[in-house]
This record gives C-alpha cells, sequence and structure tokens, in this order.
C-alpha cells in the first residue's frame, strides 16, 4: 500500500502524485498536488525506490516546467496518475516543484 508522503492517506495505484529523484533513487507519493507543496516546506521525506522506479517518465521530460533550463542529471520528476495515464513533469530542482505546484501545476492559467 502507498502512502501519501504528507497525510498519510492511502493513495491507490492509479491515482495521485508521485516524485521521483531518479539520481538519488528517492520517491515520494502525494494523495493531491497541494500535499506536494504542503510537504516540500516542512518536512520532505522521500522513500528509497526501486530501482529503474520512475526512469520511464524521467526519459519522457527534457526541461524544467518551471523555468524551462535543460535539466541536469539530478532533478525531479513529477508524475501525475490518472488511471492509465502517466503525465510527468520535470522540474531541475524540488524547489521548483513546489513553486509550480503551489501556483496549480499543469493546469494553472498562465501567471
Ligand atoms: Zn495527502
Ligand atoms: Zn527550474
Amino acid at each position: 500500500m502507498t502512502r501519501c508522503a504528507w497525510c498519510g492517506d492511502d493513495v491507490e495505484e492509479d491515482d495521485g502524485f508521485r516524485a521521483y529523484e531518479v539520481e538519488g533513487r528517492r520517491v515520494a507519493a502525494f494523495c493531491r498536488l497541494e500535499h506536494v507543496v504542503a510537504w516540500g516546506l516542512r518536512s520532505a521525506y522521500w522513500d528509497p525506490a526501486t530501482e529503474g522506479e520512475g526512469a520511464d517518465s524521467d526519459a519522457q521530460v527534457s526541461e524544467c516546467a518551471q523555468c524551462g533550463a535543460p535539466l541536469g542529471d539530478v532533478h525531479v520528476v513529477l508524475v501525475r496518475r490518472r488511471g492509465e495515464a502517466r503525465i510527468p513533469d520535470g522540474f531541475c530542482s524540488v524547489d521548483h516543484m513546489l513553486a509550480w505546484a503551489k501556483r496549480g501545476g499543469r493546469w494553472a492559467p498562465p501567471a
């Protein structure tokens, strides 16, 4: 069973968000986007990821969704899971993932 890294609620396999730091082999799950923000500000506790976990999604991102910078070796990928869909966004740092999540993520109106 996967639990939200912030509130501890169950996160369904095909729902919620997963943050991956592929290079550091770390993962954190979230039930909703708001909890990514709360987690990043207060605790940012990661779980160890299994070998290769998140790599598929990582391969689909090349620049930071927040600032547009090309992604280096160490970066973060946030994946929205919705049924069969896996929607990845990449970030150059946890800070930029938080900034992006704070303004509503992918579906936010342009700043
Ligand atoms: Zn939660
Ligand atoms: Zn960035």
